[in-house]
């Protein structure tokens, strides 16, 4: 669907989109095959202001707001969706550093994320034993000769073993959501260990890893935040995350709708093409008004955190909503190519994996379903 876009967003949506179409998209389809991380196409990515959208300019970001970002994030993973998902994590970190950071910190790290210089950033808050429930998380940080000193394990840590710059979460404190802060960790520290690469059903561009700090140390101002603030810091990247999320759910809606698009107006059965048959044309017509729903909520999201209003349900709504939908239309655009979709000659088997994880990182659909109740609740009294 088409917003009214002001000067700025047109320039970046139309930036990443040629950029996705001639340099993204065509090698899609080996990268996911031989597992390769898209380490060039971040480099380039940064020259084009990609990597930090929705940071400040003093910091090497193109300041260009969350509905920018939103648009950017959808022409990438349209043409690919591990690539996009580094793109959201760099984003992420650049945006957290921005916002939360000490001078100094913005200075060294997110010029490093927005320049291309860290390569990516990594975002490490899960573990283990705890996901959907990240007050529950373990590594610890202890205070010691005027810095700190990290140990325990981070789980499913997206770019973990290519991220320059890597924002840790770890207990300070008491248990509960309350003891928990956040760090800058450079990529290579001594003390940090990279583990072996899943072996993902999706996304198998996209580099995640187990990583473990044993003895890790860091400086006394590797601390991100004030101490005890991790928590809140950690829910407020992922408000902001959810959008990119939402974003790379509609990215992948769009290309599983474009590819049987062109596939059932040339397959023939009957005698006709397959887009002839009315019960064909009513999936590609739901897809196609869901996806602009889906495109709707997410730059609602957008809109609200840019006018620096609330915006944790709409994220939320943006998010559930779109994972589930590009879900749906990459697993219709596998039934609508018959037995072509189901083999990698045609691209639809690619955003079917692709799009199953959407629904499970950044919160589960069912996470989302919480958080929008809750806040849901709350503004009832
Ligand atoms: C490819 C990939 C990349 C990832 N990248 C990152 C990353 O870069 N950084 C990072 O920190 N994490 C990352 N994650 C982790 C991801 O965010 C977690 O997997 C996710 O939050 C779910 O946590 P979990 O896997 O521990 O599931 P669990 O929390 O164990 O949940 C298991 C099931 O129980 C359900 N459940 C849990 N609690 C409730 C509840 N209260 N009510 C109802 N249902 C509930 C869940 O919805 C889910 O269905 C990534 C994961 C994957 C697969």
């Amino acid at each position: 669907m088409e917003l009214h876009l002001t000067e700025t967003q047109a320039l970046v949506r139309n930036t990443a989109r040629t950029f996705a179409r001639e340099r993204v998209a065509p090698g899609a389809r080996e990268r996911d095959r031989t597992g390769t991380f898209p380490a060039e196409l971040l480099r380039e990515m940064a020259e084009l202001g990609l990597l930090g959208v929705n940071v400040p300019a003093a910091y090497g970001g193109a300041e260009a707001g969350a509905t920018a970002y939103a648009l950017a994030m959808m022409e990438i993973a349209e043409a690919c969706a591990s690539t996009a998902v580094a793109m959201a994590v760099t984003n992420m970190c650049a945006e957290l550093i921005s916002k939360f950071g000490t001078e100094a910190q913005k200075q060294r790290y997110v010029t490093r994320l927005t320049s291309g210089a860290a390569v990516a950033g990594a975002f490490a808050l899960s573990e283990p034993q705890a996901g959907s429930d990240a007050s529950a998380l373990e590594t610890r940080a202890m205070r010691k000769d005027g810095g700190w000193v990290l140990d325990g394990a981070k789980q499913w840590i997206t770019s973990g073993d290519r991220a320059g710059v890597i924002v840790v979460w770890a207990r300070t404190g008491a248990g509960g959501a309350g003891g928990l802060s956040a760090f800058i960790v450079e990529g290579g520290a001594p003390g940090l260990l990279v583990g072996k690469h899943e072996d993902k059903m999706g996304l198998r561009a996209s580099s995640t890893v187990p990583l473990q700090f044993e003895d890790c140390r860091l400086k006394g101002d590797a601390l991100l935040g004030g101490e005890g603030e991790g928590f809140k810091l950690a829910m407020m990247a992922l408000d902001g995350g959810r959008i990119g999320i939402a974003s790379q759910a509609c990215g992948v809606t769009r290309a599983a709708l474009a590819a049987t698009v062109r596939y059932t107006r040339e397959r023939k059965a009957f005698g006709k093409p397959v887009a002839d048959f009315q019960a064909v044309r009513f999936m590609l017509a739901t897809i196609q008004t869901e996806l602009a729903a889906a495109e709707l909520l997410t730059f609602r999201a957008a809109n609200l955190k840019e006018s620096g209003r609330p915006f944790t349900r709409e994220a939320s709504m943006a998010k559930l909503f779109g994972s589930e939908l590009a879900n749906r239309a990459a697993d219709k655009a596998v039934q609508l190519h018959g037995g072509y979709g189901y083999i990698d000659e045609f691209p639809v088997e690619r955003y079917l994996r692709d799009a199953r994880v959407q629904t499970i990182y950044e919160g589960t659909s069912e996470i989302q379903r919480l958080v929008i109740a809750r806040e849901l609740l709350r503004a009832a009294g």
